[in-house]
């Protein structure tokens, strides 16, 4: 009989009433199953909630990232970043008893660096990250990789990971990515285009090598996103994305290939 002796783990739940009871269940069937509580290091991080709980549990373990295997739990439908359902908590445990720190899967971050008011803060993505003017519209140079391309004015420009090509970016019509494509995808949101202005008004996809450079025109009402969290900074000068190899690792049990979830997510089971 497999377990999980010596496997540090650590349970996040949302607060809806189905994570409330999937984590009564969950907690006895893991500590029957050998595995260990530990908040402050665990190798094994159990989400129950949705993507967005999957979203804050990363945040909450950016320092950890390298040590760390994600396993997320859906308590609504099924998620991008949630892999087992509520009423599967036999197979997951089986899962985690037999998974391997080897065989884990890998999605890139994305990195941000913002430079404002003489200084420089560093920010890692999971979805995305979007640079807006929340008053008026937002007059922003765009390089890629030192080279200006363009200059764009609208209400603001989105940068996404490949498992966050399926979140807001699909929304503002970028284009739906595999995870093992490395690269980002730049989209537009509300682009202004007439006789006078021109942005490319189509998603990018910047690969790897490359980087993204935003400098906006000096304004003090700029919001930027990384995720579901929201920063107001004073005074940015640029921010510059690019990907610089860190990952989140998922734990490799009952992975489901990647169109498969997003033909469920978004197509359904109605295809003749
Ligand atoms: P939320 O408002 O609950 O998220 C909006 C929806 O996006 C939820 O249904 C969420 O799933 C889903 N989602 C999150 N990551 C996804 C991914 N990688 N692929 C497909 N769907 C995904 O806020 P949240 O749960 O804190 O998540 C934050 C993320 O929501 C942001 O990073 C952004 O991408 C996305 N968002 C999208 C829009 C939009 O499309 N207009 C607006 C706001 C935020 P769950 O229900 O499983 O959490
Ligand atoms: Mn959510």
């Amino acid at each position: 009989m497999s377990s999980g002796l010596n496997k540090k783990l650590w349970i996040i739940e949302n607060q809806s009433e189905r994570s409330k009871t999937a984590y009564a269940k969950l907690e006895p069937m893991l500590k029957a199953a050998g595995f260990i509580f530990d908040e402050a290091d665990p190798e094994l991080v159990v989400t129950i909630g949705g993507d967005g709980t999957l979203l804050s549990a990363m945040h909450q373990y950016e320092e950890q990232l390298d040590r760390i295997r994600f396993v997320g739990v859906h308590t609504g439908h099924l998620g991008f970043y949630t892999d087992f359902m509520a009423d599967e908590l036999e197979k997951l445990v089986e899962g985690l008893c037999h998974e391997k720190p080897e065989q884990a899967v890998r999605y890139p971050l994305l990195r941000v660096e913002v430079k404002h008011d003489g200084k420089t803060t560093l920010h890692y993505a999971l979805n995305e990250s979007i640079l807006r003017r929340t008053s008026q519209t937002m007059v922003c140079n765009v390089h890629i990789s030192d080279e200006l391309f363009e200059k764009f004015r609208g209400d603001g420009l989105a940068i996404s990971t490949p498992t966050g090509s399926t979140a807001y970016n699909k929304s503002i019509g970028g284009a739906v990515m595999h995870p093992q494509v490395e690269a980002m995808q730049l989209a537009e949101i509300a682009s202004l285009n007439n006789i006078v202005f021109r942005t490319l008004s189509a998603p990018m996809i910047v690969a790897k090598k490359d980087s993204i450079r935003l400098c906006p025109e000096k304004a003090d009402d700029y919001s930027l996103t990384i995720d579901q969290l929201n920063f107001h900074y004073e005074d940015v000068t640029s921010v510059d994305y690019s990907l610089d190899g860190a990952s989140i690792a998922f734990a490799n049990c009952a992975h489901t290939p990647f169109w498969e979830r997003v033909r469920t997510a978004f197509i359904g089971d109605g295809v003749e």
